[in-house]
Formats: C-alpha cells, sequence, structure tokens
C-alpha cells in the first residue's frame, strides 16, 4: 500500500480514526442493491442487467429509473412467479429460455449480468451456476456473469460494489505492467477531466472498471495502483488485491481539497510531486474555491445529520466540515470499512457521532433530539422527518449526480445549500 502525507483535522489528533462508534441493529430504512443498475445500465454501455426477481422487484427498477429511460431499456426483470417457485428445474429451464429470447432480440449486448434478488436467494436459485452455464452456450459473443443485488445481503449501493467485484475474474492478466486503475461508476465528464489532469501530469495508462464498453476490461497484476473513486466499492478493490494490484489510500475526490488529496497520493507512485499536482491543478481548484465561496454564507455554522445510506456520507461531511463550515452532529454509515475509510476519518473532527448500521426508530429519536438545521437520509424517511418540520437532503440524489472533481465542488455545496434556502423562504 502507498499514499502520500496527509493534513489532519487537528494538530496532535488523528481525526475521528479511533473515535468509537455507535454500532446498532434493528429495523433499516435504505434500499436494496438492485438500485445499483439505475448508474450501472447508463455506465457500461453494451450491457443488460437481468433480475431474476418478483414483480415487487419490477416495480422498485420502475419507479427508481422509469422517468429516466429515452431508448429501449438495458434492464429487465425476469419474473419468478409461484409455479416458478415450486420446482427448481423449471425454473433454470425458464431462465434459459429468457436469456435466449433476449439475446436474439438484442444483438448489441455483449455482457449480460443475472442479478439476484431476494426471492431467487431465498430458493437458494444459483445464478452463478446458471451463469456458467448459459456462458457456455452464448461466449465468446456474450459475457454471462451474476451477483447479487438482494435487500437480504446487499444495501442501495453495495449492488455496484457485488457487480464489479463480479467482473474482476474475468480482467485479463498484465503480469507486472504499471498502470492506474479507478475503481467505480463515474459520469463520464468527470471520468474524461480525469484523464486530462492524469494525462498532463504524464501518468498512465489510466483505466476506469467500469469500464463504458464490455470490450475495454481493464487488465490487472502486480504493476497495477488501485484507487477508489467511490467509497463503496470495497469488495471489488480486495478481488482486485488478491490478484496482485496494489492499493492507494486517499481520501476520495469530493470538494478542492479532497480532489487534490486524491490526485497527489495517485501521483506520488509515478514520482510526481505534491507540488507539480498543484502546478497543474491551479486553475481548476481556483475555479472550484471561488464557486464553493459563493455557499459559505448559506452553509457555514449550519448542523447537519446523516442517516447510513450510500456509504458516501463520512466523505461529504469532511467536504462539508472543512470547506464550507458546516457542523456534523451524526454521521452514520452502513458500514464502515476503517482501512479504505481511515484516511477520511483522519479528517472528520472529532465531536461527532459516528454510527454504523441502524435502529431506525432510535436513530430518529437522536436526529428530532439534535435538531439540525438539514438532514440527509434516504425517501422513505425524508417526507416524515419534512412534516415534522425538518429539512432534508435526498441521499440519492448525492450518488445520482456528477460531484466528483474541482469542477463540480459547487455543484456538490449548492446540493445541500438548495433545501436550506427553500426553508429559510418558507420561514419568512
Ligand atoms: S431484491 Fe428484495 S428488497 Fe429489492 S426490490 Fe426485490 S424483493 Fe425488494
Amino acid at each position: 500500500m502507498s499514499g502520500a502525507a496527509l493534513p489532519v483535522a487537528d494538530a496532535g489528533t488523528s481525526g475521528c480514526q479511533d473515535l468509537p462508534v455507535l454500532k446498532q441493529r434493528g429495523q433499516r430504512e435504505v434500499f436494496c442493491g438492485l438500485t445499483g443498475i439505475i448508474w450501472l445500465h447508463r455506465k457500461m454501455q453494451d450491457a443488460f442487467f437481468l433480475i431474476v426477481g418478483s414483480r415487487t422487484c419490477a416495480h422498485l427498477m420502475q419507479s427508481a429509473a422509469g422517468v429516466m429511460i429515452f431508448a429501449e431499456p438495458r434492464f429487465g426483470t425476469a419474473i419468478m412467479e409461484e409455479k416458478d417457485l415450486a420446482g427448481m428445474a423449471d425454473m433454470h429451464d425458464e431462465l434459459d429460455k429468457v436469456v435466449s429470447r433476449l439475446l436474439s432480440r438484442r444483438p448489441e449486448i455483449r455482457t449480460l449480468f443475472l442479478v439476484g434478488s431476494c426471492p431467487s436467494e431465498v430458493i437458494k436459485l444459483d445464478l452463478s451456476k446458471a451463469a456458467e452455464r448459459l456462458s457456455g452456450v452464448h461466449s465468446p459473443e456474450v459475457r454471462i456473469l451474476a451477483y447479487s443485488g438482494s435487500g437480504i445481503e446487499t444495501t442501495f449501493t453495495e449492488g455496484e460494489d457485488t457487480c464489479l467485484a463480479s467482473m474482476v475474474p474475468q480482467l485479463p492478466d498484465d503480469g507486472s505492467e504499471n498502470s492506474l486503475m479507478v475503481v467505480g461508476t463515474l459520469a463520464d465528464v468527470v471520468e474524461d477531466q480525469m484523464v486530462r489532469v492524469f494525462e498532463q501530469l504524464g501518468i498512465g495508462p489510466i483505466r476506469f472498471l467500469p469500464p463504458r464498453r464490455s470490450a475495454d476490461l481493464p487488465p490487472v497484476g502486480s504493476g497495477t495502483r488501485v484507487i477508489m473513486a467511490q467509497p463503496w466499492v470495497n469488495e471489488t478493490v480486495e478481488a482486485l488485491q488478491r490478484r496482485g494490484a496494489n492499493l492507494i489510500s486517499a481520501p476520495f475526490p469530493f470538494g478542492v481539497e479532497g480532489t487534490l488529496e486524491w490526485l497527489v497520493a495517485a501521483a506520488e507512485p509515478w514520482g510526481v510531486s505534491r507540488e507539480r499536482v498543484e502546478e497543474v491543478t491551479a486553475k481548476a481548484r481556483e475555479r472550484g474555491r471561488a464557486s464553493l465561496a459563493r455557499y459559505r454564507e448559506v452553509l457555514e455554522g449550519r448542523r447537519i445529520f446523516f442517516f447510513p445510506d450510500s456509504q458516501i456520507e463520512i466523505p461529504l461531511a469532511r467536504f462539508l466540515h472543512r470547506e464550507l463550515g458546516m457542523v456534523p452532529v451524526e454521521v452514520g454509515t452502513p458500514f464502515l470499512h476503517r482501512t479504505h475509510m481511515g484516511p477520511e476519518l483522519a479528517l472528520l473532527p472529532r465531536d461527532l457521532t459516528l454510527s454504523e448500521g441502524q435502529d431506525v426508530e432510535r436513530q430518529l429519536d437522536r436526529c428530532m433530539a439534535a435538531n439540525p438545521d438539514i438532514t440527509v437520509c434516504g425517501l422513505g424517511l425524508a417526507n416524515p422527518l419534512e412534516a415534522e418540520g425538518q429539512t432534508t437532503k435526498w441521499a440519492i440524489e448525492l450518488v445520482f449526480s456528477p460531484i466528483h472533481g474541482f469542477d463540480q465542488a459547487g455543484d456538490l455545496a449548492e446540493l445541500f445549500a438548495r433545501p436550506l434556502r427553500r426553508a429559510q423562504l418558507l420561514e419568512v
């Protein structure tokens, strides 16, 4: 592992790295991992996601993604009926027929993901075996993989992690060639910005997981340096490490500071100095700082409470605190990977509650008692909290919007400023 020296939250402390974590288990209010298909299918333009699930799964996907579909969708649900659940042999036959029909109707598909759901898991339908069997029929034209997006096994963004992890065994081996792999789905515009900066720094080749097209699977080997672009790709990164890749430890590229530290850490194994990264990014950082200055007035000193949702909560709390002067009261995360989150924890102030997992009723009580200025939560909690007079921000928007990098720092601040401005207007 390698990384660059980082500033810490307060001199003489290590931020929140050794802060006790409040762990609670109970009822939780989080989308299941199927939701990741919404951004994954837009990124991988020749992939199709076939959910093997129930009408509930189909409805979830339709209501979460339906309004965004302009062309023929690249995801669908093979709906399991009661008769399917009665006998396993029929179920496999049915699935084979559905896949054959789909692939003959959609010849542009190059990767087909069979996505497990709660019902397929409950009846122990082995989709990995099904993927192997179907690959025998449809490869090499179509690569067929399986992963779980079920609400029993995964929450919200974990669906992307299990999807990307399923691709790791397929990545070609590139021995010890030096390369940088950026892991986690990014908006194309953000990816293009990153490539330009890396090119100016003389770092490369740069590869992305997931790639835009199936044919561009990034190779991996002992010369591969991996850097996380999204905080939820933990299992994928561990799978890449098992294939010999080296993880670069860094804060996430949110805000001006986070993006700079991320680039500095990425550049270090190539012998590129912090000074050189600062020089190359000077103009972009200036633009980012100028755009943030406009939001400081609205956000400074405002208290913020994060319910656990996407695993993006800790990096965002760090950004809002350090670059905009907000005060995090509680920062909840569904899971805390201490190693991957270490550089972020080092930058958080200590006077907050760090919580992992959820017992939603108890957390709602803490939120009401804290009475923050703004609460970040899932859609299911936003309406009840608004009804109680709280200002909320839908966590899902933070995952769907391009928010990485210097040029998106202002847009990220705007996502928090908007609900606060609206609340102010309503108060007048
Ligand atoms: S996978 Fe499970 S939690 Fe997700 S929509 Fe289907 S039944 Fe619901």
